[in-house]
């Protein structure tokens, strides 16, 4: 039988550091028990917790409160280029990321730091300095909440996009992530040249025409150390807006009144820096009750209130004031509970 407990307080397992209470919470290290919780569960609302890094809960959570542990990495092919990695769902994601680099496994180091799962990471195609999760993985593995069966979704049924992924739309609500698949490269394939990684490199003194996925990693942690707040101390869920993107026809017109709008050219429009047009529209620091927008990162919401009430109202305040000014839209990035 796996441990249930009731009325649990849910503060430890957010980043945003919301206290509210799941009524029924467990915690799973397999798929076998992951199975049985669900099956004697049937009638309960279900949230499946990993780091709790990119939600927001808004209320008690009236059902059952899944955190998954389900941990594990097996190498399942190696050869002198590469190794095929299978690893569980519950596993922490920056624990991965260091034990690749440590091994000589590269690919995941540009997304050093992110806090979370192993198993959230598919659901958002999580991405940092030009590199993101669909460009190493291979398949993800699922128990499908309908009848409990196991799937497996290849990287192109995974339809990975700009943070999302069909985890996200179709299958939304439908499948538990148990385990992924990647593919990393033996020999090192360095991608420097995403906003200030190459000027922070230079500026901190390495040779970037000798670097190592190593040094990489270091460089990575040291910028996102400066730039965004960290969680035990100012709590948020990092980026609480997606980068939209506009059409051409947009973008120009944008461009037009605001000729230094930070944007990058995509295949199907222009995408804008978020962090940019809510940095224009005076948002920086500005605090609405409990909730704050951090001061050196627009994009970041903290809160230091115990409910997520004044977040949600200052997000709306944004969203509102960059639709008013520019008819942009600014979709909220993590999942609201
Ligand atoms: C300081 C900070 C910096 C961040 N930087 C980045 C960044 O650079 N790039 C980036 O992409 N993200 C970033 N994030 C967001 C976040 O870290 C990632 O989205 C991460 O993958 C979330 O993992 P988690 O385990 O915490 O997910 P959770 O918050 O626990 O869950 C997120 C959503 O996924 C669902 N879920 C979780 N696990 C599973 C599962 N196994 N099966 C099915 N559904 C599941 C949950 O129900 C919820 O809806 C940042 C967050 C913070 C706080």
């Amino acid at each position: 039988m796996i441990p249930l407990q009731f009325n649990v307080s849910l503060k430890p397992y957010n980043t945003l550091a919301v206290d509210v209470e799941a009524k029924i919470f467990c915690a799973v290290s397999t798929v076998d028990e992951l199975q049985q919780v669900l099956q004697s569960h049937r009638n309960e609302s279900l949230l499946i917790l990993g780091g709790g890094s990119n939600l927001v809960l808004t209320s008690n959570f009236d059902g059952l409160v899944v955190h998954n542990r389900i941990c594990g990495v097996d190498v399942l092919e190696e050869t002198e280029a590469s190794v095929l990695l299978q690893v569980g769902a519950g596993e922490n994601w920056d624990d991965l990321v260091v034990a690749c680099v440590g091994r000589g496994w590269f690919g995941l180091e540009n997304l050093s730091w992110i806090p979370g799962s192993v198993g959230a990471a598919p659901i958002q195609n999580i991405g940092a300095y030009g590199v993101e999760l669909k460009d190493v993985l291979v398949q993800v593995e699922t128990v499908q909440l309908s009848d409990l069966s196991r799937h497996v979704f290849t990287r192109e049924q995974c339809r990975f996009d700009y943070r999302d992924s069909v985890f996200k739309r179709e299958q939304k609500g439908r499948q538990v992530i148990v385990a992924v698949r990647l593919r990393l490269s033996k020999a090192p394939r360095l991608k420097l040249d995403y906003g200030e990684i190459r000027k922070n490199a230079e500026h901190w003194g390495y040779d970037c025409t000798n670097m190592t996925p190593v040094d990489v990693r270091e460089i990575i942690i040291r910028t996102r150390s400066e730039k965004l707040p960290d969680p035990a101390h100012l709590p948020n869920v990092g980026s609480f807006f997606k980068n939209p993107v506009v059409s051409r026809a947009q973008f120009e017109k944008i461009r037009s009144t605001d000729p230094d709008v930070v944007a990058y050219q995509q295949e199907d429009g222009v995408k804008l820096a978020a962090g940019w047009l809510v940095d224009q529209m005076g948002f920086k620091g500005k605090r609405l009750g409990q909730a704050k927008v951090h001061d050196r990162q627009a994009l970041v919401l903290v809160n230091e209130g115990s409910d997520s009430k004044d977040v949600m109202v200052l997000a709306h305040q944004i969203q509102k004031s960059v639709r008013d000014r520019w008819g942009v839209e600014l979709e909220i990035e993590p999942s609201i509970v």
